[in-house]
């Protein structure tokens, strides 16, 4: 069922809702672009930037400021009194992923959703619970989803969407608040949404990414992350004049990989267990490339994984001959844990926060990294909260009215919590 947006119905004095604000965003597209060598990657997250550096001049932040990468930044004072209160961030990206946003994002509403199994719209696509368990928990709901020709863009527009909603009624119920600080950033999806964060600008003591799924979702911890690339050079002789002298490239990555341990994998592992995954390979007599990404919570355990890949280049280049195995190995993020154990309060207060918001906190470790993991590092704790979405990066993208809701009572409370 297609519906537009009760904006229109909407008195003067009601706050707006949150996902009134997803479906202004939603149909603007801003998929990131992983090939681009510019910042930010695709230049139609400025279109989304644009609309929300509007915004925030509406709702009376201050120091709106949109910078030439597309970092948006704003802040709300604080309350004449809390001053010396913490200055909270929340920050969330305008970026989408690129797959599955090639065309317009339509969103449809279902109201009272049924919970069982439903096609989207007229895609032929089942958003079935023998698949996502959680749709069941969701009956009643007015459930959020795409046409089923794209993905929604909840992700992370939600969390654009649900900050916003937050700030506005933040002012319209007089809540005493110390300073608030807003950022929206691009790229996330390419994973260069912190880089050029500017923590100074931001001006927040702690920050929350707003970029989890479902509601009561708090993140902490998170994978250590590198790539492993190994380029392999053969020694190609006509075969039929090979013996003992040809090296065979692409037989010498086989030999690589085969000396991995093989159920260390993303399908054979789960929770806290680190892994290597092969994601690209090519290969030929004369040359061979293989590119892995490995991860592991545990910053021990992930020294080790590539202590092993070394071990393995090692070894063949001692076997093959000096340089014929290269591996290069570049570090992508770590695990915040760390530098979250110096100020646990942003979790346990995360906790109490959705505890008087009437969710169930759900602490769980990230198989994956956010944006967070860098602005940790650079200085600004972040952990990272849930939006009520769910199914992210593809067609099934799907997300609530009333999740959302819960999302911004977790903000208000948490809001409240630091001025106390
Ligand atoms: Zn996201």
């Amino acid at each position: 069922m297609l519906q537009q947006p009760a904006a229109s119905e909407r008195k003067g004095n009601d706050t707006m809702k949150a996902y009134e604000r997803l479906l202004k965003y939603v149909v603007v597209r801003t998929p990131s672009d992983e090939n681009s060598e510019t910042v930010p990657s695709s230049q139609c997250q400025f279109d989304l930037a644009k609309i929300l550096e509007a915004e925030m001049k509406e709702l009376g932040l201050k120091d709106v400021h949109l910078d030439d990468q597309c970092y948006l930044y704003g802040n709300l004072p604080a309350t004449a009194g809390y001053e010396d209160k913490p200055a909270i961030g929340f920050i969330a990206h305008m970026d989408t992923v690129a797959d599955f946003c090639d065309h317009d994002i339509v969103p449809v509403l279902t109201e009272n959703y049924s919970g069982e199994a439903m096609e989207i719209a007229e895609s032929g696509l089942i958003l079935s619970p023998e698949i996502f368990p959680h749709l069941a928990s969701l009956k009643g709901r007015t459930l959020i989803t795409s046409d089923g020709t794209t993905v929604l863009g909840a992700d992370d527009k939600a969390g654009i969407a649900e900050i916003l909603t937050m700030i506005e009624r933040v002012q319209k119920e007089n809540v005493p608040h110390g300073k608030l600080c807003v950022a929206f950033t691009p790229d996330e999806e390419i994973g260069t949404g912190a880089s050029h964060f500017n923590v100074k600008e931001f001006g927040a003591d702690y920050a929350y990414t707003m970029d989890g799924d479902t509601e009561g979702e708090i993140q902490y911890e998170n994978f250590n992350a590198c790539k492993a690339c190994f380029d392999i050079k053969g020694f190609n002789v006509h075969p039929g004049s090979s013996k003992d002298a040809m090296i065979n490239a692409s037989l010498v990555a086989i030999e690589i990989n085969n000396m991995l341990p093989g159920c260390e994998t993303p399908r054979g592992t789960e929770e806290y267990e680190g892994f290597y995954h092969l994601v690209s390979m090519s290969g030929e007599c004369a040359s061979a490339q293989l590119n892995y990404i490995v991860r592991d919570h545990d910053k021990n355990l992930f020294e080790a994984r590539k202590k092993t890949l070394s071990l393995i280049a090692k070894d063949l280049n001692e076997k093959w001959g000096e340089g014929t195995v290269t591996l290069t190995i570049t570090e992508q993020y770590k695990n915040m844990a760390e530098i979250i154990a110096g100020c646990m309060h942003l979790i346990d207060n995360a906790k109490i926060a959705c505890e008087a918001a009437d969710v169930t906190p759900l602490v769980i470790p990230i198989r994956g990294g956010t944006d967070g993991c860098q602005l940790s590092f650079k200085g600004l704790p972040c952990p990272n909260l849930g939006t009520g979405g769910h199914a992210y990066h593809g067609p099934y993208e799907h997300i609530t009215v009333e999740g959302m809701d819960k999302s911004v009572d977790v903000m208000m409370e948490l809001v409240k919590l630091y001025a106390k």
